[in-house]
């Protein structure tokens, strides 16, 4: 099995450059060198030899990790009156970085390079596997830099993968800024150059600095401002743009699609209709006497409606052709509901907000008919989500999320919206009572100004990425541990709660975080290793070879489990199931990256996975429980609800899974309009927001599946709303 590698295999990049200056008795020098996020620039003042003041800046370090680190460098720096310091644990790319610019201060910056001529290659890990780079240079110019292997996800780091190499010939430099929401495979590119240029006889610390300087402050404005070039903002904006506004989105990363993209892609949307054009499959129907064995007043009042009309559609269905799928509105918003209710810590119940849900389960199968016409395609398929609760997920035909960015960004081009991209909007402006602008950055420092002349949406997603504020508000988990991974992009720290509430705007359900069972144990993403489409195939196995959870289980409930069997778990295929998921997971790359265990009978899959012979005799007997309730629809142990295909034809696989932080269901309140709402519960003039950055919807517990309904419903109500 693979070795982990999430945190970044690089050592800091050093780019020494001293530019000493002085006065009465003293000299100040100063150099850079390349921190996780950008340049780690560190100034000594020196009396003599001796280093009197420290001062270090690293703008673009995590804020939470190196950034926190800086100010105990400073002081190791000074009480070791050089390099030579322990540097802070947990923040290693940071201290190396200080480490390597004191040295180059003391001892001079960049000078004459030169390299012995040829073509040289060097890999080192990048976010999901190792980048490997060609570069060849003539005794004195890098002449060409070439990324020849990589396992990047494109839809992240395709700009870092063009960009990097080119700009590290055109500057001559390995010292250049981060791609931003790219920043692992940037310091991984850079890290294989630097053994090649190294290889080549050259000093990486005599190159010379091309970290990019702010330009003049730019200005603009549109109708409609939008933060945020994920699914809800890029839906935003087409509709904006369709009521005839003119749109301009910040979007803080280089690339557009936000989690929207790296997600399963799946968007729930109930249509009884296009349900009955598929089959049921064995264990649904039990389902469905649940729901209709319930009562009315086990709802809220303002849910009883709904359910009694869902309770005589189950009856109907029930008492009709049971052999076809069935689905309806009623029943996406009451699962909504019942799997979105939980209880606090403190024993306080949280469901979702009855017009929002209702909203978005109405909105749902309408947002679905309008992307088809914006030229979206589906697959002729209806799946189960981790944790979806019910098949009415509709599969884009692309992988993942990417449909939708492949759909709506050029759309957004096409009339005539902009993405300023690698821009973070960090304040709203606020004239006379209403929102009208927004105050942005460049990643090179350029500030930006964007007035709206109506109004601004907030679509910055989520927090996913900001472990702090997660567990500043958590009453849920009450342990989230502090090495757990996360399957979202890194633009998602939680920004826009934080510019919103700062006029005043309310939260909601900020206590409930979605832990995503399946992640990959390494690197927190969802689909390095072999994941079924749809539920009903999945086989979750524990450590000592046994299942432990229904696997067709709420999201919460399959991260309880795992967590309590010590996090790391197993998803078992065979080939039927691996050829089924290839939508999701092709199954030769997974294994081939080693994301994914592949053996030709079970009891060698049980020995590579090093069971023991009692975990072996637990294992096969799973194996043998599972396929007798695909068998019998019915699963007594643990009540799962769905099956389709049994684990019978070799070859078969594992792929390790552990429970991530996913989705942050608290946020802005809003209400059906998306205006956000203040502490009194006043609107706010001029300020839309939707997607993950709100609250409301999903309360305790997201259904798999409705984020991005959520996602592109609310975005199109808030571009509707906000062009007005
Ligand atoms: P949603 O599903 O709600 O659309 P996504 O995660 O898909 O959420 O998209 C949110 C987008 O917002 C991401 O692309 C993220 O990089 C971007 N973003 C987050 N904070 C800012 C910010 N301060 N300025 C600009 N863009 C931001």
């Amino acid at each position: 099995m693979k070795k982990f590698f999430t945190t970044l295999a690089v050592a800091a990049m050093l780019c020494g450059c001293a530019s000493p200056a002085s006065s009465a008795g003293t000299t100040t020098v100063s150099a850079s060198a390349d921190g996780f996020g950008g340049p780690v620039t560190v100034t000594l003042t020196m009396a003599g030899d001796t280093i009197k003041d420290c001062v270090i800046e690293g703008k673009d370090e995590t804020p939470t990790v190196g950034g926190a680190a800086l100010e105990e460098l400073q002081k190791q720096v000074i009480a070791a009156n050089g390099a030579d310091i322990d540097g802070v644990s947990g923040a290693t790319v940071t201290s190396t970085a200080v480490k390597e610019a004191v040295k180059a201060a003391l001892g001079g910056g960049a000078g004459e390079v030169s390299y012995t001529p040829g073509t040289y290659t060097a890999s080192a890990m990048g976010r999901n596997a190792a980048v490997t780079v060609s570069v060849t240079v003539s005794e004195t110019a890098i002449e060409k830099v070439e990324v020849t292997d990589h396992a990047e996800t494109m839809s992240v780091a395709g700009v870092a993968l063009e960009r990097v190499p080119a700009e590290i010939v055109a500057k001559q430099t390995t010292k250049i800024d981060s791609v931003t929401g790219a920043t692992v495979t940037t310091n991984t590119i850079k890290t294989a150059v630097n053994d090649c240029l190294t290889q080549a006889g050259a000093s990486v610390a005599a190159l010379p600095e091309g970290y990019a300087v702010a330009g003049e402050a730019i200005e603009a404005s549109a109708d409609v401002v939008i933060i945020g070039a994920g699914g809800a903002g890029m839906s935003a904006a087409v509709t904006a743009l369709q009521n005839g506004a003119s749109v301009i989105i910040l979007e803080k990363t280089s690339m557009a699609g936000g989690n929207t993209v790296v997600c399963g892609g799946v968007i729930n949307a109930a249509d009884t209709e296009w349900a009955a054009k598929y089959d049921v499959q064995t264990g649904e129907d039990a389902t469905l006497q649940m729901f209709a064995d319930m009562k009315a007043e086990d709802f809220p009042e303002e849910y009883q409606a709904d359910f009694l009309t869902l309770q005589a559609q189950i009856k109907e269905h029930l008492a009709g052709d049971t052999s076809i799928h069935f689905d309806s509105v009623e029943y996406h918003i009451i699962q909504t509901y019942y799997y979105g209710l939980r209880k606090s810590l403190d024993d306080e119940t949280i469901y979702g907000d009855y017009n929002l849900v209702s909203t978005m389960c109405k909105e749902a199968m309408p947002t679905v008919n309008w992307l088809e016409t914006l030229g979206m395609e589906w697959q002729d398929v209806v799946t189960q989500a981790t944790g979806g609760m019910w098949r009415r997920g509709h599969n884009p035909s692309m992988p993942k999320g990417e449909s939708y960015v492949a759909v709506l960004e050029p759309k957004i081009e096409e009339l005539g919206g902009e993405i300023m991209f690698e821009t973070k909007a960090e304040e709203l402006i606020v004239t006379d009572g209403k929102v009208t602008g927004v105050k942005a950055v460049k990643a090179d420092g350029t500030e930006v100004t964007v007035n709206a002349n109506k109004s601004v949406i907030m679509a910055s997603g989520g927090y996913g990425q900001n472990l702090p504020m997660i567990k500043e508000y958590d009453n849920y988990w009450g342990n989230i541990s502090d090495d757990i991974g996360c399957t979202n992009v890194s633009g998602e720290t939680g920004d826009g709660i934080v510019m919103a509430t700062a006029l005043g705007a309310d939260t909601t359900g900020m206590e409930f975080v979605q832990l995503m069972a399946i992640a990959d144990p390494e690197s927190g993403d969802l689909f390095t290793g072999l994941v079924p489409q749809s539920t009903a195939n999945y086989i979750l196995i524990n450590q000592e070879g046994k299942r432990f959870v229904n696997d067709c289980a709420p999201r919460d409930v399959l991260a309880a489990a795992a967590i309590d069997n010590g996090g790391l778990f197993y998803m078992i295929a065979d080939i039927n199931i691996a050829e089924n998921s290839r939508w999701l997971s092709n199954w030769e790359e997974q294994v081939e990256r080693e994301n994914t265990i592949m053996a030709d009978t079970l009891e060698e899959l049980a020995e590579k996975l090093g069971f023991n012979e009692e975990q072996t005799a637990n294992f096969l007997a799973s194996i043998e429980e599972i396929n007798k309730c695909v068998d019998e629809g019915t699963d007594p142990a643990f009540g799962k609800t769905a099956f389709d295909l049994k684990v019978e034809e070799g070859p078969f696989f594992a792929s390790p899974r552990k429970p991530a932080v996913h989705h942050t269901m608290g946020g802005l309140k809003i209400n059906d309009k998306c205006e956000v709402l203040d502490t009194e519960g006043n609107a706010i003039s001029g300020l839309f927001a939707a997607g993950e950055v709100c609250g409301g919807i999903h309360a305790g517990n997201r259904v798999g599946g409705n984020a991005v309904t959520d996602a592109l419903v609310f975005g199109r109500i808030a571009g509707d709303s906000a062009s007005k």
